[in-house]
């Protein structure tokens, strides 16, 4: 991998944050940095502060609905190979914005600050090799990272095929924990909907239906468990799936020193929901991907954010998650591999 100096940013104060290991507050000095260099960065993270949001309640879970119209290049990107293969891509560092600088992690990604916020910092992390995106081979590599990230940033992985805007380019997002409601009702979900198919003293595994969504969540201290019970996951998914390159999928992370790893793996069917696709009136410009799947839900165009309400809401993830089948039988087929 080839990478030009000019694009690391670099001074003692990074220097020694990383010889400590402090990537969580070198990620914030970072932030900080690019903000007083950056004009396109300082102008959409002003606008972040003032943006519109609604709330919702489903028995007890949040769902919050963010009006954030710098996010329609993001939400309507094609993401089709002739589309992905006719632009020049945006992580690859000779591509990068000349104001646009980062940080290394582990030798091999690059933290860059996302200039097209949904959190109050927003990041992305990506390979500096042009690699596709794909979950299976680097899931380690999540697990470190969000360790690395811990205590002030959650870790966010979405499929090359249901939600990443480079499928071409394995990259991870992170934004400031506690930013997506699902973080605070996970443990709530999982008493009142979750099904345990793995428990002993080292990891537990659970299937959640909420109604809305399905998901599994995996809790364990250790790295070397978590990525047995996660690749047999994969496996038995790939088994049913359909999907190309990989089953469906998107992941949050996040790592505590008492308590170890908490993964949120959300099952999907497909991509987008069928309003998208509409013409207006009908459409409703929402793409799902892991933060709207955790009940953040964004909207670029204000007629979606002003239109949307909680049957829209629950009617919009339904649709985009696993069918309630699919999910029964892959908690039997993984509950008798994880045993
Ligand atoms: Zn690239």
């Amino acid at each position: 991998m080839k990478l030009s100096e000019e694009k690391i940013f670099s001074d003692s104060q990074i220097q020694y944050l990383i010889s400590q290991n402090d990537y969580s507050s070198a990620a914030d000095y970072l932030f900080n940095s690019q903000l007083k260099s950056w004009s396109l960065m300082k102008k959409n993270y002003a606008v972040l502060k003032n943006v519109q949001t609604k709330s919702f309640w489903f028995e007890g879970m949040k769902l919050k609905v963010q009006f954030n119209p710098e996010r329609i290049i993001s939400a309507s990107a094609k993401v089709d190979k002739s589309s992905i293969s006719n632009r020049a891509c945006f992580l690859c560092t000779d591509n990068l914005p000349e104001s646009q600088k980062g940080i290394l992690i582990r030798n091999d990604f690059i933290m860059l600050c996302n200039p097209y916020p949904i959190f109050p910092q927003h990041f992305t992390i990506a390979l500096l090799d042009h690699k596709q995106q794909l979950i299976s081979k680097y899931f380690g590599e999540f697990l470190e990272i969000s360790k690395l990230l811990s205590p002030n940033y959650t870790l966010i992985y979405n499929g090359p095929a249901c939600g990443a805007s480079a499928p071409d380019h394995l990259h991870f997002q992170a934004g400031i924990k506690q930013s997506i409601p699902i973080e605070n009702d996970i443990q709530q979900m999982k008493n009142d909907y979750g099904q345990i198919v793995q428990e002993d003293e080292f990891i537990k595994t659970t299937f959640i239906n909420d109604g809305l969504r399905k998901l599994i969540f995996i809790e364990s201290i250790h790295q070397s468990l978590l990525e047995k019970s996660f690749s047999k996951i994969f496996q038995e998914f790939e088994n049913i799936s359909s999907a190309a390159p990989e089953p469906l999928m998107n992941l949050l992370c996040t790592y505590d020193k008492e308590f170890g790893w908490n993964v949120v793996i959300f099952l999907r069917r497909k991509h987008r929901p069928e309003c998208f696709y509409k013409d207006d009136p009908d459409k409703i410009i929402i793409s799902p991907a892991a933060v709207d799947l955790g009940g953040l839900i964004i909207t670029p165009r204000e007629e979606d954010f002003i239109r949307i309400d909680e049957e829209l809401l629950k009617k919009i993830l339904k649709e985009v998650s696993l069918d309630q089948n699919t999910f029964s039988i892959l908690a039997e087929k993984i509950k008798v591999r994880l045993s």
